[in-house]
C-alpha cells in the first residue's frame, strides 16, 4: 500500500480513469444486486480502514462539507455552548438541495495540524458515517459512491476492489445455428 500523501496525490488522475468504469459498473450493479452484496461491501469496507488511517488523510474534511441535521445542530451548538442560530448564522449555509452545509473548506472544526477534529464526539452524523462504503442497502448510494471515489482514496479502493471481488459479466447467450 502507497502512503498517503501519494495516494492523495494520485486520486484525481486515477478517479478521473475509473470514473467512466465505475459508472457502468454500478449501473449494471442496479440491474442485477447480488444478495450478499452489502454483506461483500461491509467486508471490503472493514479490510481498508484496517490499512487506512484517516489522521494521516483527513482529504473529506478538507475539501467537502457534511449535511448538518438539526440533530446535529443541536448537538454541536450545545456542545460548544452557542445558539442554534448563532452556530447556524456563523458557519452554516442552506446548499442549492435545502441541505445545511459548511459555508467554507475546510471545515471550521477541522485541526489540519493533525487531521484530528475538534468536535469529534459530537461531529455531524455524515462524518462518523463517511464514507458510507458499510451502509446498508449500499445499492441505493453508488451515485453518492462515485462522486466520493474522487475524494476519498478509501472509497476509490474499496469501489475498486468490489469490482474484482464481484465482476459483473454480461451473459452471453450461447446459441446454435
Ligand atoms: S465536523 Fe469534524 S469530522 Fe466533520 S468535516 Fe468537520 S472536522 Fe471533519
Ligand atoms: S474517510 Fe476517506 S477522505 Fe476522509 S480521512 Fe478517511 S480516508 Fe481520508
Amino acid at each position: 500500500m502507497k502512503d498517503m500523501k501519494t495516494r492523495l496525490e494520485e486520486l484525481p488522475k486515477l478517479a478521473e480513469e475509473t470514473k467512466k468504469e465505475t459508472k457502468k459498473y454500478f449501473s449494471n450493479l442496479k440491474r442485477r444486486t447480488p444478495k450478499n452484496l452489502d454483506y461483500v461491501m461491509q467486508e471490503l469496507h472493514d479490510a481498508e480502514f484496517k490499512k487506512t488511517d484517516c489522521l494521516a488523510c483527513g482529504n473529506c474534511c478538507k475539501t467537502t462539507s457534511p449535511i448538518f441535521t438539526e440533530k446535529d445542530v443541536e448537538r454541536i451548538a450545545k456542545h460548544l455552548r452557542m445558539k442554534v442560530a448563532k452556530f447556524e448564522s456563523q458557519y452554516l449555509e442552506r446548499d442549492d438541495d435545502d441541505f445545511m452545509v459548511l459555508k467554507s473548506a475546510p471545515c471550521n472544526f477541522f485541526d489540519e495540524s493533525d487531521n484530528s477534529c475538534f468536535i469529534y464526539d459530537v461531529r455531524p452524523k455524515a462524518c462518523s458515517e463517511y464514507p458510507h462504503t458499510n451502509r446498508k442497502k449500499f445499492i441505493q448510494i453508488t451515485e453518492l459512491t462515485l462522486a466520493n471515489t474522487e475524494v476519498c482514496p478509501a472509497a476509490h479502493s474499496i469501489v475498486e476492489e468490489l469490482k474484482k471481488k464481484l465482476p459483473l459479466v454480461s451473459k452471453i447467450k450461447k446459441r446454435r445455428s
